[in-house]
């Protein structure tokens, strides 16, 4: 959820893969990082007959979609959940333009909203006639990419590869990873999060080196959490916030938001998700999960007085910071004198970036990070 969608228009007109059909066929690509970017980007490329290959940090693909099972009886997103766009960009983020893929939807449009301020909670739920969005019913933006990503880029994935250095080796590349291997490429896609880039945990030779890419460090990548517990009693509203009825309105990064995490989906269980991101760490990103949860139980608890403790059955968190690969949540501000397409150019047409931070309109999104994908993979066939 962003509250900034309150606020802005969500545009994401950018490619449409059929164009990826016609390019020229170049020679071996290696993409680093298999979160929503690397898929996509690993996907296009295999149906394209390119060999590729992903080369992912940690155990796991997916990145910042993560899908968790075993709270009530439906699958929780533990980091993006909402489709901050139309439904038929699913067809476009698999090349089939803007075709209906069988995926179920539900139109989310919260009824009841409640803001908690100056210890008080209030009541506006006015703002059901304003805010809408598009949720999945029955599955998460993991069993997206399961279903229709992983069956074509599965076997071209190695985990626990971490990329390190990237050097020119004649006409080609050659990559350092941790564990002291290297490995030959023709092409790199990098599609990192930019909280690795600006760490300087990836290096670039001479020559490679992105030129305006110190201009990252005015660049920010936010911190967040998302939990989820489980209640047997329905305490609270589809939504509620914390502050003035106004806040809603403020132009910031940050937000706070509990939420029904089943609203309109096909259980009677009782879920509340709370999706928390800002800026700069917050009290909360320090604590360990059992301690966050217990810290979330008394927070419920003194705005509805005792009835969360009393009905709690179970929980589930990530913390995006403790992400060893991730370490936050989204970028955010750019305060650089660069676009971030300028300071993520290609270099010497062999090394091209592509992930959320990429998304342009869409940024700190799902298909920001697939489009920007698919972007650069054109860039990348016709160079
Ligand atoms: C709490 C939260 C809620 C969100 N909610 C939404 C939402 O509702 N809707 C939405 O559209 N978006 C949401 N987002 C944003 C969305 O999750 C991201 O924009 C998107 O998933 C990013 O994809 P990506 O491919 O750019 O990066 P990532 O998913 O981060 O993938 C990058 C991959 O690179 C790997 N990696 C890192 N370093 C290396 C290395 N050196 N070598 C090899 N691999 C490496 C990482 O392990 C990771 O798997 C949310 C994000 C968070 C954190």
């Amino acid at each position: 959820m962003h509250r900034r969608t309150f606020t802005r228009l969500s545009i994401a007109s950018l490619l449409c893969a059929p164009h990826l059909a016609q390019a020229r066929k170049p020679q071996s690509v290696t993409i680093v990082g298999a979160g929503s970017a690397g898929l996509t980007a690993g996907y296009h490329l295999a149906k394209a007959g390119i060999e590729v290959q992903i080369l992912e940090a940690s155990k796991n693909w997916g990145g910042r979609v993560k899908r968790f099972k075993g709270l009530g009886d439906m699958p929780l997103d533990l980091g993006a959940e909402w489709i901050h766009d139309d439904p038929n960009i699913f067809g476009r983020m698999i090349g089939q333009g803007p075709t209906d893929l069988g995926i179920r939807t539900i139109n989310y449009r919260p009824q009841t909203y409640k803001f908690w301020h100056n210890n008080r909670l209030n009541k506006f739920n006015a703002l059901r006639n304003f805010y809408q969005e598009v949720k999945f019913l029955d599955t998460t933006w993991y069993g997206f990419f399961e279903r229709f990503m992983l069956p074509t880029v599965a076997q071209n994935i190695s985990f626990g590869a971490q990329v390190t250095h990237v050097a020119e080796q004649g006409n080609r590349l050659s990559l350092r990873l941790k564990d002291g291997r290297s490995l030959d490429t023709d092409k790199i896609l990098v599609t990192v999060p930019i909280s690795v880039l600006k760490r300087g945990q990836i290096s670039f030779s001479k020559n490679l080196t992105p030129p305006n890419l110190t201009a990252l460090k005015d660049v920010d990548f936010g911190s967040g959490f998302k939990a989820f517990l489980q209640f047997s009693e329905r305490f609270y509203p589809d939504m509620l916030f914390e502050g003035a009825r106004s806040s809603i309105l403020a132009d910031t990064w940050a937000e706070k938001i509990y939420y029904d995490a089943v609203f309109g989906k096909p259980t009677r269980q009782n879920i509340l998700g709370l999706f928390s991101v800002s800026e700069k760490p917050t009290r909360r990103s320090a604590l360990n999960n059992a301690d966050l949860v217990n810290d979330i139980l008394s927070e419920l608890n003194e705005m509805f007085g005792g009835v969360a403790k009393a009905s709690f059955s179970g929980a589930a968190v990530q913390n995006w910071n403790a992400e060893q690969h991730i370490q936050g949540s989204y970028s955010m501000e750019n305060r650089s004198p660069y676009d971030l397409s300028e300071i993520l150019a290609p270099v010497s047409g062999k090394v091209f970036f592509a992930g959320e931070a990429l998304g342009g309109d869409a940024q700190s999104t799902v298909h920001g990070a697939a489009f920007s994908a698919i972007s650069a993979v054109e860039k990348l066939l016709n160079e």
